[in-house]
């Protein structure tokens, strides 16, 4: 499989709330917004993030790729469960059986690259893992949470997925 996109690995500490390391089929690509507007709310600092998260050991709380407008970090491998679908653990719901795919929003970050950058993941995660479009689906879905914000503001939802098949089409 030839691919252009570039995945920096930072995995968070396994055994631990936040990776619990347990393996299931991936059946769903979860989108989500980080929701967090400040300039330095990129992918490098949402990696530090929840590393933190995971090593303090409280929360409920990871998902598996972080995507600014320069780089996608992976902190969660692929077959892992991890938490950011807001459905508990609901069988084959977006926790159980989802990979969780955050893009940031900060202002330091340009959104419509980040988002680009993010359609060339998921390409590469439909042709990775066997998925068809129909199984890219928002946090919304999942949990009625208003996530991913923006595309879901200015109705980008249809043309995403256009970019995610435009992108498939090209990987070899
Ligand atoms: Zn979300």
């Amino acid at each position: 499989m030839q691919s252009n996109v570039v995945i920096l690995e930072d995995l968070i500490r396994a055994g631990t709330k936040a990776r619990p390391g347990e393996v299931h089929a991936k059946r769903w690509i979860v989108i989500h917004e980080t929701g967090n507007v400040n300039p330095t709310a990129g992918a490098a600092n949402h990696a530090k993030y929840i590393k933190r998260l995971a090593e303090q050991n409280k929360q409920y709380l990871s998902w598996h790729y972080t995507v600014d407008d320069h780089q996608i970090i992976r902190h969660i491998p692929d077959c892992e469960i991890a938490w950011h679908a807001g459905d508990g653990r609901k069988a084959d719901g977006g926790n159980m059986s989802g990979i969780g795919i955050e893009i940031c929003v900060n202002k330091n970050s340009n959104f419509r690259v980040a988002v680009t950058t993010a359609s060339k993941l998921v390409a590469f995660l439909m042709k990775k893992h066997g998925l068809g479009i129909d199984r890219i689906r928002q946090h919304h879905f999942f949990s009625g949470k208003n996530c991913p914000f923006t595309i879901r503001k200015y109705d980008f939802w249809d043309r995403f997925l256009e970019m995610c098949n435009e992108e498939f089409k090209q990987i070899k």
